[in-house]
């Protein structure tokens, strides 16, 4: 192996993957990296996940790109794994592999009335707002809602109050879909609830996304003083929760056009409705001496149109891979993934989401794909990875060739962006994404699109 730089395929091209790739790229190790997305699109969550309103938060998109611009890397876009290419394809034609797939689906909350037309998961409208391709057939029926109610107290919970709640003048500067900016504005939400089942001390949200709440332009958010009595924070997170929500309790309501509640120490108990949601049964908490959410008796029906559950997400399983039903990630030691038997798989790994569970920000998937890497290049040094002679770029190529896949590289990707970007800057707003798998396969391929 020594005669030619070890070959690593990363499968999934978000914040795990790049930086990943990333470190690989910079162990001072003569190294290739194919990165393989199943979109057309880099970024995961970067690009289709965190809310369009926080640029800010997008921005690191731009480490990424440093990443991209190194020798030895590669994106091989619109290529699924499990589809077009296997793990036994991958495990003949690379030294290493990295799953960095994500969590590619939601929890549930398991209660009657889940699948009524109307009750959705968060994640859905997410995809949706942010342009995901294979979204965009969904229809929420904003149109109908005046209440809304968002299960959970999440920052994704937390991203959905928010977009349903912005004015257009909010929406406009952003990257949102112009359908989704059309049917948020079109609707007549009156009042978005919030539904914690622990209390203010509890919540998973952080301290800078629960201030945002309070200086939207059409909403006022509404707290009952009452459910923050007797909180005792145990980080300096929730203590600074608990200072903003006291600031909210005490506000008097300026009678915007919409309100936002949030409302502790209550679970859903059922999603009611016949046809479709009509309401949310309620039920209230006490938390017992673990902090953890215990029912009382005390039931209320809150009448709503529409429910978004914002209870998490979920890693799905890969064929041949080995999965971990109840905590929906890959068996792994620091990132090796480990066979039933409890032993390493030679040359497969995982980093970020489907490695360590939905949690943490961007970054924290810095420290992960890091660690994963350096057991990696361990591995590698001791000669614990089998020998590949297939592992060229060659024999990658001729095989995508062979099953007809069309890939999208690098520079099919950036004609996407610059297209995107040019759309954008004449309207000023970041962009205006492209988001059928018609136009972003015809603008990765040069093939132009009717202009808007
Ligand atoms: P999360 O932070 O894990 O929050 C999930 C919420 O759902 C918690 O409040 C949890 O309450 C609640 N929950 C779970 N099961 C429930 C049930 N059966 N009934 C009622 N409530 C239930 O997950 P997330 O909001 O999906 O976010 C995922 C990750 O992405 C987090 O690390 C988040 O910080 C990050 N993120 C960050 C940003 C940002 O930085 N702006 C934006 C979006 C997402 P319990 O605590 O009681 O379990």
């Amino acid at each position: 192996m020594s005669d030619r730089p070890l070959r690593v395929a990363v499968v999934g091209s978000g914040p795990a993957g790049f930086y990943a790739a990333g470190a690989l790229l910079a162990a001072g190790v003569p190294v290739e990296v194919d990165l393989l997305e199943r979109l057309p699109t880099p970024w995961g969550l970067v690009r289709l996940g965190v809310a369009p309103d926080h640029p800010k938060i997008k921005s690191v998109s731009r480490a990424f790109e440093k990443i991209a611009e190194r020798p030895g890397f590669r994106f091989l876009g619109n290529i699924e794994v499990g589809r077009d290419l296997h793990h036994a394809d991958l495990a003949r034609l690379y030294d290493a592999v990295v799953y960095s797939v994500g969590a590619q689906t939601d929890r549930r909350m398991d209660i009657p009335g889940e699948d009524l037309p109307g009750s959705w998961a968060a994640t859905e409208l997410v995809a949706w707002y942010n342009g995901h391709p294979d979204y965009q057939g969904l229809d929420f029926e904003l149109g109908r809602a005046r209440r809304v109610v968002v299960v959970g107290a999440g920052n994704v919970a937390l991203d959905v109050v928010r977009m349903l709640a912005l004015t257009p003048e909010e929406l406009d500067p952003t990257d949102t879909t112009d359908a989704a900016i059309a049917a948020i504005c079109g609707a007549d939400i009156e009042e978005i609830v919030m539904v914690a089942r622990r209390g203010p001390a509890q919540a998973a949200f952080t301290t800078p996304e629960l201030s945002e709440l309070g200086e939207l332009a059409g909403a006022d958010v509404i707290v009952d003083a009452g459910e923050l009595e007797g909180a005792e924070p145990k980080d300096t997170n929730a203590e600074r929760n608990l200072a903003v929500l006291q600031d909210y309790a005490s506000r008097p309501a300026q009678g915007k056009a919409k309100r936002i509640l949030l409302r502790f120490f209550r679970s859903p108990t059922a999603i009611l409705g016949e046809e479709r949601v009509e309401g949310v049964e309620l039920v209230r908490n006490e938390l017992d001496e673990n902090l953890r959410a215990v029912a009382t008796g005390e039931r209320e029906t809150l009448g709503c149109e529409l429910v978004f559950r914002s209870v998490g997400y979920r890693g799905v399983a890969l064929p041949e891979l080995p999965f971990d039903e109840r905590t929906g990630t890959i068996p792994n030691d620091r990132g090796r993934v480990l066979a039933p038997d409890g032993e390493p798989v030679p040359g497969v790994y995982c980093a970020g989401w489907i490695k360590r569970g939905p949690s943490g920000v961007i970054g924290t998937n810095k420290k992960d794909a890091t660690e994963t890497v350096e057991l990696l290049l361990e591995d590698a040094g001791a000669g614990r990875l089998e020998p590949k002679p297939d592992a060229t770029a060659a024999a990658v190529d001729a095989l995508l060739a062979e099953r007809g896949v069309r890939v999208v590289e690098y520079a099919g990707w950036a004609a996407i962006d610059a297209a995107e970007r040019a759309t954008g800057e004449k309207l000023g707003r970041p962009r205006v994404k492209l988001c059928t798998w018609d136009e972003l396969l015809a603008a990765a391929e040069g093939v132009s699109t009717p202009s808007r």
